[in-house]
């Protein structure tokens, strides 16, 4: 059975955030249509305390109870079977939706029956990625779905380079339209 996990698909991480890329915002549609090709949806989300290590790497983002930690607006979170929080210590980073801290994850999709992994969200180079390859390593066979993603491309390349260590490891990219 499939299941999608949809990553970080805050606030703070769409235009007008504090640490948005530049498109986040136009991959919801996208990811809204998808969900209901699910019978299983987890959602992650950067769920940071104020103070945390995590911030001196980044801008201050998704601090717990915020409204930048929010889902943003235009996500059908009527369609989220479950959240998983990251990031939620005040020493780690949380970049894949595997480490959530509120519920075992991994533990979870078996016991739904899933074994296929469809990976969507923000950032692409980052919490996508690293979710995406914490998929792979727990055994499911991982899909990325190239058009619900959004990248940061602090650096042009990215992006791409990302895809490509992705597909490296074995996860197979996808169109929304083919699933
Ligand atoms: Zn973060």
């Amino acid at each position: 059975m499939k299941g999608l996990i949809v990553v970080d698909v805050q606030q703070d991480f769409c235009p007008g955030g504090s640490l948005a890329t530049g498109d986040g915002d136009k991959i919801i549609p996208v990811i809204n249509k998808l969900m209901d090709k699910f019978g299983f949806v987890l959602a992650s989300k950067d769920w940071h305390p104020e103070k945390t290590v995590h911030f001196e790497k980044w801008p201050v983002h998704c601090v717990r109870g915020t409204t930048g930690a929010d889902f943003h607006k235009a996500l059908q979170s009527e369609k989220i079977t479950e959240v998983a929080l990251k990031g939620t210590g005040n020493s780690d980073d949380g970049y894949n939706a595997f480490e959530a801290t509120n519920l075992d994850v991994n533990h979870q999709l078996h016991r739904k029956g899933i074994d296929e992994v469809y990976v969507c969200g923000i950032a692409t180079e980052y919490c996508v990625k690293a979710t995406a390859l914490a998929a792979r390593q727990a055994g499911f066979k991982t899909f990325l779905v190239t058009d619900a993603i959004s990248a940061v491309e602090s650096k042009p390349g990215d992006a791409e380079e990302a895809l490509k260590a992705m597909k490296e490891n074995g996860i197979a990219l996808v169109k929304s339209g083919e699933i």
